[in-house]
């Protein structure tokens, strides 16, 4: 399996240093979508879509002046999932599996560009869409087309470096496992990926946002320490699950390497050895 690392967004929001934790004080930060193309023996597999097509072109008003304001993504159609698989050299219709960490609009925007593609995301998740007190916070129109979702319980769950996990994803390589971590929406879950050198790669969505949060001596940058708070469903259960990420990284480094959704200084970590695109 060949794994590519994707920016499906760039955003610039406010905050310059006290975000990103380096740079200028004023100004400016930045955050980008990190997301896998997983090139497997049953076809393309993508994690997490970013923004999509319509969403940078066509239907930008649909992404909610106040999400704009906030995040202030660039909106360039080229960092698409779309544009980098068709860089890349496939066609849309190639990507085979969609695995969501959660229904956010900077995770699932992609979804409408890949309207043959089989949608796996956690029966919470799923239902806090369909109707929580929440339920706003997600944008209907990014499953207007009508996905064909996988909806995938906890029930027979195995353990996984004892997390609760989600094996046999249908029609998936083995080496793909959803691992629940709610708390930022209440289906969160990560994406495991089994490498070809036996080690895992986790994608770990917006469980966490910076990456010292995973260091030795975990830290967050004011920002993101703010911005977690308030964009939280379960502040309680997000702590608890980011603190055992943190046990889980710190006790097995040399069989797992962990990135979240929004850092550039982790996607930069990959994509220096890598793919590299015009961000
Ligand atoms: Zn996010």
């Amino acid at each position: 399996m060949r794994i590519h690392h994707l920016n499906c967004g760039t955003m610039r929001p406010m905050g310059g240093r006290l975000v990103n934790g380096g740079g200028s004080l004023l100004g400016f930060a930045r955050m980008v979508c990190h997301c896998l193309l997983i090139e497997s023996e049953q076809g393309l597999v993508l994690v997490d879509t970013g923004l999509g097509v319509a969403d940078t072109t066509t239907h930008v008003e649909q992404l909610e002046r106040n999400w704009l304001r906030l995040a202030r993504p660039v909106l360039d159609v080229a960092e698409t999932a779309a544009a980098h698989v068709e860089r890349l050299g496939y066609r849309t219709e190639d990507v085979r599996h969609i695995v969501l960490t959660h229904l956010d609009r900077d995770h699932a925007g992609g979804l409408p560009d890949f309207p043959q593609a089989q949608v796996h995301v956690h029966d919470v998740e799923y239902q806090a869409m369909l109707d929580s007190p929440e339920r706003a916070r997600y944008l209907g129109h990014q499953w207007q087309h009508g996905p064909q979702w996988n909806i995938h319980g906890s029930a027979g769950g195995e353990r996984w470096f004892g997390f609760e996990a989600v094996r046999d994803l249908p029609g998936m390589p083995p080496e793909i496992l959803l691992v629940p971590l709610p708390g930022h929406t209440r289906g969160h879950t990560g994406v495991a990926v089994r490498q070809v050198d036996g080690r895992w790669l986790l994608h770990a969505g917006d469980a966490y946002f910076f990456h010292s949060e995973m260091a030795d001596r975990a830290h967050c940058s004011p920002g993101l320490r703010l911005f977690q708070n308030l964009v939280q469903v379960d502040g309680t259960l997000r702590r608890r699950n980011q603190a055992r990420l943190h046990d889980l990284v710190t006790a097995h480094r040399d069989q797992i390497e962990v990135f979240c959704a929004h850092d550039p200084v982790e996607l930069a970590r990959y994509q220096a050895s890598e793919y590299t695109v015009d961000a």
